[in-house]
């Protein structure tokens, strides 16, 4: 979500004149685009807006400006820290980052912070213009903000309450990707398959919304069972309907929200790629109630039972936190059963960060000690890692298909690209040969815990994206 609103920021900007510098030395404005999930983040912040001090005091015309979910938490603390900030908005003021940064030019420092999504549902969270940094595979915002309170989490502060963007919305922005050549898409949202419930109050309560079909769409009234609203699954439908478009992804559905209407979507539309991320966070029901997450473990098991029934060949990826508070050898002996059970593809580990006004954060005499939670880690990474390479060899000797994303970061011999599953897959082969956003068929020769290697075997599709050439170039 981050990342995408990096590639909103930078689209506001080019569309009001500015030109990515090619460097800090060359840029006349710096924005810092936060996220605050962490704790690392506001150590980084601070460091990073020291260093630009000393930047700025050589060249006294740079504008400085900080973005996001920092922002949105610490407000005028920033600029109380770092007084040289020109300018601050939330997650909520990005479509208004031009302007401030010329307000700010002009009137000096401000701060501007959104509580909510604009609710109007012509105003709300377009990603039209956004500057993506792949022009063959795009993320498309669905939803912003999150009605659950997990005890861990500062997004429901930072990022507000659940807003759904209008249904026609979503499919025209989608429409208009493929129409320059997106082949990929992955909609986004902090709760994905809740996606349209607050569409229907909206209704409900706004009587001049009722009348307009493409805030919540139609096809799901019309079927057999009409619904009162759309269902997340509804909208994967409809995108994965866009004619040119190859692949849909989404992240990230809540274990106790994904419905079977989602599987069926996944395993009926061609387009809807087999891969699930379903965190999971912890193993243990007792750990579980406390993270206010809303499922027990087996229930959890059951609804990924029913994903992979459903669903052929599908690969699942999880978040897990280790050392939650109070979380006991015993707690973590139930995750490592859970994990081992689960047979993830892959797993995001992360140590748990008390964030300041959460409820896990309250009482830090019951914080786990760092050397138990850097020996839990270790141990999960072990079982999470053994899962992996057993599904990576399941795929050796097999034709996949494969979404060319460039040269290999570590090796420029080598391509990289992913497979529908989502799995990086690294084979030799010259740039202009397979070029990136183009479809090629590899044979997978040997598998390793975080990506697979394989041969060329053809270029099955060109790449169709529009190359964009820097005005400044021509
Ligand atoms: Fe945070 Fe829980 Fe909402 Fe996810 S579902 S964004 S973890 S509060």
């Amino acid at each position: 979500m981050n990342e995408h609103d990096s590639e909103r920021l930078a689209g506001v900007l080019e569309q009001d004149g500015l030109v990515a510098a090619a460097g800090l030395d060359d840029a006349d404005v710096v924005v810092l685009n936060t996220c605050c999930i962490r704790e690392n983040a506001d150590n980084k912040l601070y460091g990073t807006l020291g260093h630009l001090k000393s930047v700025k005091d050589r060249r006294p015309g740079m504008q400085i400006a900080v973005g996001g979910c920092l922002a949105q938490k610490d407000r005028d603390g920033i600029r109380g820290r770092a007084p040289w900030v020109d300018a601050v908005w939330g997650t909520h003021n990005v479509d208004r980052a031009a302007g401030l940064l010329r307000e700010a030019a002009v009137a000096g420092p401000l701060t501007e912070i959104a509580e909510e999504a604009a609710a109007d549902p012509d105003a709300f969270g377009s990603s039209f213009g956004a500057r993506r940094e792949q022009a063959w595979s795009a993320w498309v915002t669905i939803q912003v903000g999150c009605d659950n309170a997990c005890a861990f989490c500062i997004v429901p502060s930072v990022r507000g309450r659940e807003v759904s963007r209008p249904f026609a919305k979503v499919v025209g922005e989608v429409e208009a990707l493929v129409a320059e050549g997106t082949v990929e898409v992955t909609l986004l949202g902090q709760n994905v398959n809740s996606y349209g419930r607050d569409l229907t109050t909206n209704l409900r309560n706004e009587p001049r919304w009722r009348e307009r079909s493409e805030i919540t769409g139609s096809a799901w009234a019309a079927g057999e069972r009409p619904r009162a609203r759309p269902l997340f699954a509804d909208l994967l439908r409809a995108v994965a309907g866009v004619e040119g478009l190859r692949r849909v992804r989404y992240t990230s559905p809540h274990p106790k929200d994904l419905r079977a209407e989602t599987v069926a979507a996944m395993a009926e539309e061609p387009a809807v790629c087999e891969q699930l991320h379903l965190p999971l966070q912890a193993g243990s029901d007792r750990v579980l109630t406390e993270m206010r997450r809303g499922y027990t473990a087996g229930r959890y098991l059951e609804k990924l039972a029913l994903a992979r029934a459903g669903i052929a060949d599908l690969a699942v990826t999880t978040d897990l936190i280790v050392g939650f508070p109070g979380e006991t050898d015993a707690d973590f002996a139930q995750t490592l059963e859970v994990v081992a059970e689960a047979s993830y593809d892959s797993a995001y580990t992360f140590i748990y960060s008390p964030r300041q006004g959460t409820a896990a954060a309250s009482d830090p005499s019951r914080f786990v000690a760092p050397g138990v939670i850097a020996e839990r880690f270790e141990r999960l990474k072990v079982v999470v890692e053994h899962s992996a390479l057993a599904a990576h060899r399941q795929r050796v000797g097999r034709l996949e298909e494969v979404l060319v994303e460039g040269p290999s970061k570590r090796d420029p011999a080598m391509t990289t690209g992913r497979t529908r599953q989502g799995k990086l897959v690294h084979f030799p082969s010259p740039p202009k040969v397979a070029p990136a956003g183009a479809f090629a068929d590899v044979v997978v020769t040997r598998a390793a815990p975080h990506f697979l290697v394989g041969e060329l075997v053809e270029i099955t599709t060109a790449p169709r994206h529009r190359t964009r050439i820097p005005v400044a170039a021509i």
